[in-house]
């Protein structure tokens, strides 16, 4: 199936309990990737309607129906979410492929992981811990609580509208924080829907609201948000960072990514192709942990580099609804701009393009955004396409002969998001994974994990972790509590050893 929705889908404001329309002001139409076809209407967003959003987010954290939830309660609800998110995952694969692109079969996978952790979320509502300490004599005990930190901002790019909205939400709810939601406006369709399921499945009025279009800058700098999460461009989270000033507060920042994959010469070379392969080109290139630049080792890089030609121009490019497409289309024709400019500058940069990078126009493509995947060889380390996050389908190949030089080449970008290894060489996979400058390294496959595991940048990749107990301890305060026990009798503790005095 191929064909889009045919009448557009009008995207509101959620505040409250309550769908709204925000201002009187014409939407913002949004045209499917792979059709040019509008799909949706999205509310142009504004600073009152973010004002609304946080007075609501604010009434109910301070009521507290929500944040004195039990663990349980909390856990039920967010139980259902999932259990919701899995009942209409065909609609919400199919909204999330149309408006951005991706393959239907991407989308089924991101509503799938969405779920799970939606449940994994839900477990550690269960463990809200602190520490006891016992140790000060018998008349001193302290208690460290974990607290929720109030209202959230969550800020959402346009690539996985549905699966970073769940890396997010739900560990923000299982903290018992309340939340404005604001997506990608060119992709807000599922959040919309996932906030209705919220409602549905018992989530109080004003916990969760949602707030569409061009009302980023409002969330960021509000003066009554107490955390902000956002995920997008490392531009965009300079200008978070200097938002948030106002009112100091916390920040959670996943950003760009530009990671290395390197192929040694003693791995499993056919695995290590398909993971080439699939690394750069998984939902069309524009994944921060995308792996658009391989670095491969001299003795095998001319038959090592033919095999990923040869898998790079047998897939399918196709129709984002089309089950047989296993690349879709690029999320706009600026975007498609953008990445073909990296592609036609190669030369000037020594690179030589080995294949693709052609647009793919008319007959199934229509007016779509595609490109043939692309390789560019021979690219050195200064070369834009080598440092820059390209965010599409196109690979650049370097050559290093020593473990040391293949680290310096990975670690030598402003990023440090994602790297990957091949190698069945224990020594070499471990020193290697070791010594890469990123929050996550794939060792021996590529864009993997589990929820459990914590996901986030070193370097200009971000600030904090998202997944895992440190992402939901993102969402928390810690509180100290010194009670001393019988009776004080106006004694002056110093010079006893006190810490926490400045
Ligand atoms: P973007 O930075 O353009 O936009 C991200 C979000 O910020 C959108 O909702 C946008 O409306 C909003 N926004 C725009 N201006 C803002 C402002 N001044 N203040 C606050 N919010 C504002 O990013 P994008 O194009 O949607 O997404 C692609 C980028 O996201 C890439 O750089 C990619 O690497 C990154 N990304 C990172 C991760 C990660 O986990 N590290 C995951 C996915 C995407």
């Amino acid at each position: 199936m191929t064909s889009t929705t045919t009448q557009p889908r009008s995207i509101g404001h959620f505040i409250g309990g309550e769908a709204l329309n925000g201002s009187t002001a014409e939407p913002i139409s949004r045209r499917a990737p792979g059709t040019d076809e509008v799909v949706s209407l999205i509310a142009p967003g504004s600073k009152e309607d973010v004002d609304l959003a946080v007075r609501s987010a604010r009434r109910a954290f301070d009521t507290g129906t929500w944040p004195n939830a039990t663990g349980m309660e909390k856990f039920k609800v967010l139980t259902r979410v999932a259990e919701l998110i899995e009942r209409d995952a065909e609609k919400l694969a199919r909204l999330d492929a149309e408006e951005t692109g991706k393959t239907i079969a991407t989308a089924e996978g991101d509503i799938a992981g969405s779920a799970g952790l939606w449940r994994y979320a839900a477990s550690l509502a269960l463990n809200v811990q602190g520490k006891t300490f016992t140790n000060n004599g018998p008349d001193f005990t302290g208690l460290v609580l974990r607290e929720p930190i109030g209202v959230v901002g969550l800020i959402i790019p346009w690539n996985f509208p549905a699966l970073i909205l769940s890396q997010k939400l739900p560990f923000a709810l299982a903290a018992g924080c309340t939340a404005v939601i604001k997506p990608a406006t060119v992709t807000s369709s599922t959040a919309w829907e996932i906030v209705r399921l919220c409602a549905e499945a018992g989530v109080p009025e004003g916990v969760v609201n949602l707030v569409v279009g061009n009302a980023g800058s409002a969330v960021a700098a509000h003066p009554d948000i107490d955390l902000v999460s956002f995920t997008g461009s490392t531009a965009t989270g300079e200008k978070v960072v200097q938002a948030s000033a106002g009112n100091m507060k916390k920040l959670s920042l996943e950003l760009g990514g530009k990671a290395a994959t390197i192929v040694y010469a003693d791995a499993d070379l056919e695995d290590a192709a398909e993971g080439v392969v699939f690394g750069v080109n998984f939902n069309n290139g524009a994944c921060c942990v995308s792996q658009p630049r391989l670095l491969v080792q001299d003795s095998i890089a001319d038959e090592f580099l033919a095999e990923i030609v040869r898998k790079t121009e047998s897939l399918k490019v196709g129709q984002p609804l089309d089950r047989s497409s296993e690349v879709g289309a690029l999320i706009h024709a600026e975007h498609l701009g953008d990445v073909s400019s990296f592609i036609e500058n190669a030369p000037g940069h020594g690179g030589v393009v080995v294949t693709g990078g052609e647009r793919l126009q008319g007959g199934e493509y229509g007016n779509g955004q595609f490109i043939r995947p692309a390789i560019i060889n021979n690219v050195g380390p200064d070369a834009p396409a080598f440092q820059q996050e390209i965010f599409g389908p196109v690979l650049t190949v370097t050559r290093f002969k020593t473990q040391e030089e293949a680290v310096s080449l990975a670690n030598g970008v402003d990023y440090g998001l994602a790297n990957t290894v091949w190698s069945k060489n224990s020594d070499t996979l471990l020193t290697t994974a070791r010594a890469l400058r990123s929050g996550t390294v794939y060792a021996n496959t590529s864009i993997d994990g589990i929820p459990q595991m914590p996901f986030g940048g070193y370097k200009a990749s971000g600030v904090g972790r998202e997944m895992g107990e440190a992402g939901f301890e993102e969402f928390t305060e810690l509180k100290s509590i010194s009670i001393r026990t019988g009776k004080r009798a106006g004694k002056f503790l110093l010079p006893r050893p006190v810490t926490g005095v400045s």
